[in-house]
């Protein structure tokens, strides 16, 4: 076992801090300096195999390097906001918002990504306005909206209709189709990013087409999407879960995937808080280092030689800091609270005891 090495890990921890607010993936990129024009030494962009077309009648495949987050079958990658089961129901393919169940969001968070998203509303139609076939996209957990709403010869306000970003943009166009047939909206989303003293440093962006349409062309928010309100900004980290809508009405889903947008990271997951809560409390190694486990929302913070990181789960058991090489794992299975848990700073690792 080796030791924790305070002072370098320090050094690493400040060294990492500048690198909090980093850029956006955004449409506001500069060509490559590092390579000249028509560079044949530039790496190749990777091979896949392209999203072929949905029908009404069947949805069409993802690319081949998206993730899938719904293909018909079954809910495995979505939970209820707190992470508990979801009760929405799957039934012919597609996914059903049940009244009064609340919102589904991923178990995966995504920061920068590429959305497609098939949903149709409920006919025949019912209610009026905002009461009829209303659910949500929602990126950033349950912070920015993209209404979806029958906005197919029913009006309402124009920043609360289908396509809109609620309560800021309007659609360009209304490009409905009448309820019970399939929609899509095909959804780019740039996170904020949020400087270390927790100001602003770039609001959210969001492109979005609805059925090939073009109707938010790279729009800023002003910060959450809500009602009656203009909501501020507040500090969160750059990947967050998806969630849909449960407005009280029966909305359907289908062919829902994703595509990561930036660099390759680790994929990350909020996972409830019911068992993060098992691995809150104080652990001591057998050379005294004390490693301090609480949890803030959904995520947990750790406190080492009196340095605080945020840990981000790469599994149920896994946790990462993203200031430095921080890796924590508590054993797997536990019921209750972790009797121990193992720490690394780059190699090696160290074993703590929950303190009685
Ligand atoms: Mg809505």
């Amino acid at each position: 076992m080796r030791s924790f090495k305070f002072p370098s890990f320090v050094a690493t921890v400040s060294a990492c801090f500048v690198a909090l607010a980093s850029t956006p993936t955004s449409s506001h990129a500069q060509p490559d300096p590092n390579y000249l024009d028509h560079d044949r030494t530039r790496p190749q962009p990777p091979v896949i195999i392209g999203a072929t077309a949905s029908t009404q009648e069947s949805p069409g495949k993802p690319p081949s390097d998206a993730t899938v987050l719904f293909d018909g079958k079954d809910l495995s990658q979505w939970v209820a906001l707190d992470g508990s089961p979801t009760k929405w129901i799957t039934r012919d393919s597609y996914m059903e918002c049940v009244k009064g169940s609340g919102y589904v969001r991923t178990l995966q968070n995504f920061g920068d990504c590429q959305l497609h998203v098939e949903w149709a509303s409920p006919v025949p139609p019912h209610g009026e306005g905002q009461g009829r076939g209303n659910s949500g996209v929602f990126l950033g957990l349950d912070r920015y909206e993209i209404q979806v709403l029958d906005s197919y010869g029913s009006q309402t306000y124009p920043d609360g209709t289908a396509a809109a970003i609620y309560g800021q943009y309007p659609p360009l166009v209304n490009a409905s189709r009448p309820p019970g047939e399939w929609q899509i909206y095909d959804i780019i989303y740039t996170a904020p990013r949020f400087k270390a003293d927790s100001t602003l440093a770039s609001p959210v962006h969001l492109t979005v087409f609805h059925n090939g349409v073009l109707v938010q062309n790279n729009v800023q928010l002003t910060g959450p999407t809500s009602w009656l309100e203009r909501a501020p900004y507040e500090p969160h980290p750059q990947k967050q879960p998806i969630s849909l809508q449960d407005h009280g009405n029966p909305v359907r889903f289908r062919n829902i995937w994703v595509r990561e947008l930036g660099p390759a990271g680790k994929k990350e997951f909020t996972f409830p808080t019911t068992l993060l809560d098992n691995y809150v409390g104080h652990y001591t190694s057998a050379d005294r280092n004390r490693v301090e486990i609480t949890r803030e929302n959904s995520q947990l913070v750790a406190r080492l030689s009196g340095v605080r990181f945020l840990l981000f789960a790469e599994s149920p058991t896994k946790f990462f800091a993203k200031t430095t090489d921080v890796q924590i794992e508590f054993p797997s299975g536990v019921q209750d609270k972790a009797d121990r848990l193992t720490w690394s700073v780059g190699e090696g690792a160290n074993e703590a005891k929950r303190d009685q």
